[in-house]
């Protein structure tokens, strides 16, 4: 039987109980805590703010920010935002299913029908935050998460940032991996075009995952003769 002394009080942010870590960022740890009345899971992202530089912290309060201003359904919702003098606490909706790329890297490239239709929720995703002037600047199949259902959720926009059609971006984002050409090359961008980048890369076969690893392969795209047309 277990003693009393051994039994362990859970750990309490606010309302929600904390159950365990679901994962590691380089600014954050991810917590899976659960509301303690309703029972709602969610996720909770625990940024101690005395380890961070000023332009990490600044990043981190432009995420909260910028998740404030989107509804989607294939984006992960903001729920609340906590802070204390040290730390910052931001929940979200929770996507149990995890990361795509866990996904891939256990089960292999996904069946045709299934892929195409994370596909659509991807773009339609990154579609709605540029009409909102968002660009998120670190797509990668670690931050496109599922949820019960096995619908994307794209997460993570902790280099996502403002664009509007006048200005230019310059700030080195993202993941080698994944970075577009102009990222890589430090010369400027106006913001969509990094994201659509990504977008592109997936969408012809030029990431491979393999023994955890993203290797990025030689892509040839080719636009099918409506594409000006779909873009306008
Ligand atoms: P990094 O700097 O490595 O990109 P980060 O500190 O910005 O990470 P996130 O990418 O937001 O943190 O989260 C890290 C990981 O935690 C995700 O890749 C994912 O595995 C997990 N995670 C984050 N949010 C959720 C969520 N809402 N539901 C399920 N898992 C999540
Ligand atoms: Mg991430």
């Amino acid at each position: 039987m277990e003693k009393l002394s051994e039994k362990r009080t859970p750990i309490r942010v606010g309302f929600y109980d904390i159950e365990k870590t679901i994962g590691k960022g380089n600014f954050a740890v991810v917590k899976l805590a659960r509301h303690r009345l309703t029972k709602t899971e969610v996720a909770i992202k625990i940024i101690d703010k005395t380890q961070l530089q000023a332009a990490d912290l600044r990043r981190a309060y432009r995420e909260v920010r910028v998740l404030k201003k989107l509804h989607h359904p294939h984006i992960i919702r903001l729920y609340q935002v906590m802070e204390t003098k040290n730390m910052l606490y931001i929940v979200t909706e929770y996507a149990p299913q995890g990361e795509i790329f866990e996904h891939i890297a256990r089960h292999g490239r996904l069946p045709e029908p299934h892929a195409r239709r994370i596909y659509w929720q991807v773009v339609s995703a990154v579609d709605y935050c540029h009409k909102r002037s968002v660009v998120h600047r670190d797509l990668k199949a670690e931050n496109l998460l599922l949820d019960a259902e096995g619908s994307v959720k794209l997460a993570d926009f902790g280099f996502s940032t403002w664009w509007t059609q006048e200005t230019s971006l310059s700030t080195w984002c993202g993941s080698p991996p994944y970075a577009a050409p102009e990222v890589f090359e430090g010369r400027q961008y106006t913001g969509p075009e990094v994201d659509i980048w990504v977008i592109l890369l997936i969408m012809n076969d030029g990431i491979e995952i393999q023994n955890g690893d993203v290797k990025i392969m030689k892509i040839k795209i080719t636009f099918p003769h409506f594409f000006n047309r779909v873009l306008v």
